[in-house]
């Protein structure tokens, strides 16, 4: 099933987003938490590629197994980082011959070390090529790609960073999952400045619930999302207190989630970390509300 079918309005879907461990113990772990959140009949759920080594296997070899094995439709994402377009044609292929048929297409990081992107030689800069050129070889996927609601950390200013996703899209994308937030307000100006530049893919909304407040800390200074000040002052109270923590955190994604759905957002995209209890609660108290 291509995602671009089941993002509607009219009916969101939920989808897990999954991160490729390390050792067989985390993948054992990982397949684990896909049982338990599949009675949420997740409209799909999608594997990270890591910066390198071999989780990058692991990402083909998981998709593969959670279509295979659950029957739930699975994302591999893919990243420029330290790839030729030959090893890129090459993971595509594997893909599609394991009958994976949704790809979320990323430029990736720089290297630890390094703040600027360097593409390797005869490798791409910019998500928007590895795109064109998925489209050019001729694969038949439903591409994917990342947007960023308060504007990609590296860019100059958030009009230049929506003129960048414009002609990624133009160049090829189905639709497009945000980086995580934490105050709606963020998506619901982004979505609208993204229409009025002529961006009409659906724009599923990327939610993390807080199950551990220096994690948190820690993504968003790397990602550059905003806690909002109530909420970080909330978080800094339980911090010791690791249950009222869970419990603040599901409580603000759940009221964000209500808000998302109550005004059309076409999905909710779950970024799990590879744990189930807080999206299973967030879900359940969503689907019970309906
Ligand atoms: P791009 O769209 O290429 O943009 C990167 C930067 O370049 C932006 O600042 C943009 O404004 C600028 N830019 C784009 N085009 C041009 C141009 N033509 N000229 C000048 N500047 C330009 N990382 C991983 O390593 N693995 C993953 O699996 C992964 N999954 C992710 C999933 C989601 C939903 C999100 C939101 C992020 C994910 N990331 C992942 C992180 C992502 O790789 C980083 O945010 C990365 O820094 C940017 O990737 P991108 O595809 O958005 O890049």
């Amino acid at each position: 099933m291509k995602i671009r079918n089941c993002l509607n309005p009219s009916k969101p879907s939920f989808s897990f987003e999954f991160f490729p461990p390390k050792t067989d113990a985390g993948v054992a772990s990982l397949l684990r938490t896909v049982e338990e959140l599949a009675p949420l009949e997740p409209g799909f759920v999608s594997v990270t590629y890591g910066a390198g080594g071999s989780t990058r296997d692991r990402t083909v070899e998981l998709v593969t197994h959670i279509k295979q094995h659950s029957g739930i439709e699975a994302m591999a994402h893919l990243t420029c980082v330290g790839h030729t377009r030959d090893e890129l044609r090459d993971v595509l292929r594997r893909l599609d011959a394991a009958g994976i048929e949704n790809v979320l297409l990323l430029r990736g990081d720089p290297p630890q070390g390094q703040t600027k992107f360097e593409p390797v030689p005869g490798g791409f800069t910019y998500a928007e090529e590895l795109v064109r050129f998925v489209r050019e070889e001729d694969f038949n996927f439903c591409i994917g790609g990342a947007c960023y609601p308060e504007g990609h950390v590296e860019t100059a200013s958030r009009e230049d960073d929506l003129k960048h996703l414009k002609a990624k899209v133009d160049a090829g994308m189905d639709f497009v999952v945000t980086q995580l937030f934490f105050d709606n307000a963020f998506y619901f100006d982004f979505v609208e400045r993204a229409r009025r530049m002529g961006i009409n893919v659906p724009i599923v909304p990327g939610i993390m619930p807080i199950t551990n407040y220096e994690q948190v800390q820690r993504f968003t200074r790397m990602c550059g999302a905003t806690v909002p000040m109530r909420l970080a002052l909330q978080m800094e109270r339980v911090k010791d207190q690791p249950d009222a923590v869970v419990q603040l955190g599901v409580a603000h994604a759940t009221v964000q989630c209500m808000e998302l759905l109550a005004r059309g957002v076409p999905g909710i995209h779950f970024y799990t970390l590879n744990k189930s209890p807080a999206t299973r609660m967030i879900v359940g108290a969503l689907k019970g509300r309906s």
